[in-house]
């Protein structure tokens, strides 16, 4: 149940003003309610989704306005100016219009000043107004404060979500949790079965790809080693600790297979984590406050056997990228997964609570393109160990 609280009357003439302008700037998002059927289609293969990927995702009752929603965001968002993408809470910036009346709405819940609430609301609207031409780095402090305050509010929405969901009281989120802890063990275990058929190394990986997750600590291998930012400036350390853990296992191969699937297990954990947008972008934010993090990988946690249930992607993929080198191998599944960073962490973001994340269309459409590139990955890895 979600609480509607009453809102100031300066903010509804606020909210009122902000939809009625007309968007003066180039952040133009598609309205794909106006589209008719054949011209979405049309769009749609400029993202290469066919009308069997339309069939598809019809299976699971997710539109092609949704689909088509989100690729033309990402499209969108990949184009930005280096100004925005070194931008503190960069994705506040590119906020559709839900987005942005929902962002308002939260402004207004923060404990903080109504003179403070009025600031934010006030410089959010004048960054919307000149986005994204007309940015620049004095904006920065800005987004750096209303960012701050959305975790922190987001934060106690997400903790009180957790201590009233009773099915799922053992999960510890924390940044290794990924897919929502656990997805790793899945996205290994069915790569063993695919790419050599044997239930006790599958049954291996399936304990030990969590592992990292647990004897990583520290700043530089808990939070560095799981990420990986594929574009300027480029950093993180998923791809070496990948590459690490696959030549263990590489060399263990023909004198002990038991050994070697648990650091194959190791090394995918790394490859798999990269697959989540929120491994791959927003590292300060990020480091300084995880609500956005967490609600995901919590969302996920909880649809993985039941609801949307993810793990069937999964199960039912037979599909591999083939991997030669597997740092590189990481690097690109990181290059796949980061441009959905933006719009998943503002969908995230504009619903908060667990329930809203989980009809939110959007949502399962990535996760559901997201699980799917993960397990080919993790898949070709797999075939990589058999075959060296
Ligand atoms: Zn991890």
């Amino acid at each position: 149940m979600i609480r509607q609280k009453k809102i100031a009357p300066f903010l509804v003439f606020t909210i009122l003003l902000a939809l009625m302008t007309p968007v003066s700037a180039d952040i133009v998002y598609l309205d794909t309610a106006k589209m008719s059927e054949q011209s979405i289609t049309k769009e749609l293969l400029k993202y290469n989704i066919t009308q069997k990927d339309i069939d598809y995702y019809a299976g699971y009752g997710i539109s092609p306005e949704v689909i088509l929603d989100v690729e033309s965001k990402v499209a969108i968002n990949k184009k930005m100016s280096q100004v925005i993408k070194d931008a503190p809470y960069r994705p506040l910036i590119l906020a559709d219009s839900d987005e942005k009346e929902a962002f308002i709405r939260h402004i207004e819940n923060f404990s903080v000043s109504e003179t403070e609430k009025k600031d934010m609301i006030n410089s959010l609207f004048d960054i919307w107004s000149r986005a994204p031409n007309k940015i620049t780095e004095n904006d920065y402090p800005a987004l750096e404060k209303i960012g701050k305050e959305m975790n922190t509010y987001f934060m106690k929405i997400y903790e009180s979500d957790i201590e009233s969901s009773k099915d799922d009281t053992t999960i510890t989120p924390k940044w290794g949790g990924t897919w929502g802890g656990k997805a790793h063990g899945f996205f290994a275990y069915y790569a063993v079965m695919l790419s050599v058929n044997n239930q006790l190394w599958g049954d291996i990986a399936w304990t030990y790809a969590l592992n990292p997750d647990i004897t990583d600590t520290g700043y530089y291998d808990r939070y560095y080693g799981h990420y990986y930012h594929p574009f300027p400036p480029i950093n993180g350390a998923a791809p070496g600790k990948c590459l690490l853990n696959i030549n263990n296992a590489v060399n263990e191969y023909d004198t002990n297979k038991n050994q070697a699937y648990v650091d194959f297990a190791l090394a995918s954990h790394y490859l798999a984590d990269v697959g989540n947008p929120m491994h791959t972008d927003g590292v300060i934010d990020q480091y300084q406050n995880q609500a956005a993090h967490y609600a995901y990988e919590q969302h996920v946690n909880v649809s993985w056997s039941s609801g949307h249930r993810y793990n069937d992607v999964v199960s039912s993929n037979t599909q591999y990228i083939v991997v030669t080198d597997p740092g590189v191998a990481t690097q690109n599944l990181a290059k796949f997964s980061n441009p959905y960073y933006d719009t998943l962490w503002n969908e995230v973001t504009k619903g908060m609570h667990q329930d809203t994340l989980y009809q939110n269309a959007n949502i399962e459409y990535m996760t559901r393109v997201l699980v799917k590139e993960t397990s080919k990955y993790v898949n070709g890895l797999a075939f990589y160990l058999k075959n060296s």
